[in-house]
């Protein structure tokens, strides 16, 4: 036996219950900080700015104020060449906004190109972005692993302090 009711509709379920639509108005200002800020401001300006931990000597990217891992204080700020290679690549079905796309796009881990490195520690300054030129298949078919990319820049007067003032990393 069932539990006794009925269905409501929606539009009944207002008028018996009552409801209020309201619309906030509410704006956001968010701060980036002190070391991410320099990120940003890089970006605008075509550079990859990075910044090594005082301590392990990591280069992190984004900067941070502090190593996580190691707890020490960043140390000097270091503009990296913006090349490096795919360390790993997906293709995404949906986008940023949990959208379905039309068109896959493929993502990638960069591994990129950093004074004191050799490109093969586990831990690297890496970065997180699209890949472009890349089809379906070569990823699927793990032809992308270990290319040589580069940050393709958006114009210099459309850049605005942001990660997509890089539109993506391409070959080359
Ligand atoms: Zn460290």
């Amino acid at each position: 036996m069932g539990i006794p009711g009925r269905y409501v509709k929606e539009e009944e379920l207002k008028r018996m219950a009552g409801v209020i639509e309201y619309k906030p108005t509410a704006k956001y200002a968010y701060s980036a900080g002190q070391a991410l800020s320099v990120f940003l401001k890089g970006l605008r300006e075509g550079k990859i700015v990075g910044r090594t931990c005082n301590s392990c000597r990591r280069i992190m990217v984004p900067p941070r104020e502090f190593c996580e891992y190691c707890h020490s204080p960043a140390g000097e700020w270091v503009e990296l060449p913006g090349t490096g290679r795919v360390e790993t690549a997906s293709v995404s079905y949906i986008s940023a906004r949990r959208a379905k796309l039309r068109e896959p796009e493929v993502v990638a881990i960069i591994r990129l190109d950093a004074p004191g490195y050799r490109g093969d520690e586990p831990d690297f300054p890496g970065i997180f972005h699209r890949l472009c030129g890349v089809t379906e298949e070569e990823v699927k078919g793990g032809k992308v692993f270990g290319a040589r990319v580069r940050p393709r820049w958006r114009p210099e007067g459309e850049r605005r302090g942001s990660i997509t003032d890089i539109e993506c990393f391409e070959r080359w």
